[in-house]
């Protein structure tokens, strides 16, 4: 049976600490046909767009809205948003698969992709799935749990597996719509928040957590994803959380949890990230190296939304008379 499917993304990974907003402007959109520009890429959208067209499945595009990270967003994007969302809407469509973030920011509402799924979900009713792909620094919330029936994480940090995720949530949908079983989403929220240094998946707590939810994964227990979180991001969700989905039960999905949680408390100090005092690191600096050597400084990751303009490095450079830096 050929399947229509509605493909829209909303990308934003929001850094409220910074100074300056992120406007309308700030975004990269693409409309309709636009987006498939993207496909044979590496990234979630090229990826979903290939496996729908492996499937022959119809697909109906509708928007997508990305921007780098960057400060809190202006409410005026969210409603730009949603505004062509509606539009675009085929209401004959069999599901809807989104490309997300998950830790996306607005100035008045502080979990723009758990609010955006909440509209969603009351404009199309209750019998069209939603499923998606989302980015292993979400700030995870209720919302987007709630008006979900399938959105799975990247597993890798550094991501080298945006695409395979969303080829993984599509596989999924393809599960849903053959055999008629709509999943659940259910979401734990630790109360665990770790910087951005301390969830890379090559170490731990993260690798033990992604090792974990491999094993628990399986038969009802359709995925089970680990977010970091993005802790430069002050709202309510912010922090490490977990999400099954599942054809089971609650209580199954609680075990799976509980085992994760306590995991995660075990393991927690690991993800501190403490860094060497820039001191210490400059009379390292002081011996010549073979070589390049690179110094970062890891809060003002302009990767992560910050502007990059911090001259703290810079200064110490400077006072230890260090040559041939650049
Ligand atoms: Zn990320």
């Amino acid at each position: 049976v050929s399947q229509r499917i509605f493909i829209v993304g909303l990308f934003h990974e929001t850094h409220t600490f910074v100074d300056g907003k992120t406007s309308l402007a700030d975004f990269k959109i693409r409309r309709g046909e636009e987006m498939l520009a993207c496909a044979g890429d590496a990234s979630p959208l090229g990826g979903v767009l290939e496996y729908v067209k492996e499937q022959e499945w119809e697909v109906s595009l509708g928007i997508d809205y990305r921007a780098t990270p960057s400060g809190t967003v202006d409410d005026e994007v969210v409603e730009a948003w949603w505004s062509e969302f509606k539009s675009a809407w085929q209401p004959d469509c069999d599901a809807i698969y989104l490309v997300l973030h998950g830790a996306m920011v607005a100035e008045t509402i502080r979990d723009v992709d758990g609010e955006l799924l909440a509209r969603i979900r009351k404009l199309i009713g209750g019998d069209v799935p939603i499923f998606g792909v989302y980015d292993l620094h979400a700030n995870f919330s209720f919302a987007m749990a709630a008006n979900s029936d399938c959105l799975v994480a990247y597993r890798e940090n550094p991501h080298s597996d945006a695409r395979e995720a969303a080829v993984r949530a599509a596989e999924l949908l393809t599960r849903c719509l053959s055999k008629s079983t709509r999943p659940k989403m259910f979401l734990r929220q630790t109360r665990i928040i770790l910087p951005p240094t301390g969830i890379g998946t090559a170490s731990d707590p993260m690798r033990s957590l992604e090792a974990t939810a491999r094993r628990l994964e399986g038969g009802e227990m359709w995925t089970v994803n680990i977010a970091g979180g993005f802790a430069f991001a002050d709202t309510l969700d912010t922090g490490l959380s977990f999400q099954v989905v599942s054809s089971g039960s609650v209580e199954s999905a609680e075990e799976v949890f509980d085992e994760l949680e306590q995991l995660a408390e075990d393991l927690k100090e690991y993800g501190r990230g403490q860094d060497e005092a820039l001191e210490d690191v400059m009379l390292q600096l002081r011996e010549p190296a073979d070589g390049l050597t690179l110094l970062v400084e890891p809060a003002d990751n302009i990767g992560g939304g910050a502007p990059g303009d911090c001259t703290g490095c810079l200064r110490a450079i400077i006072e230890h008379q260090i040559k041939n830096a650049a």
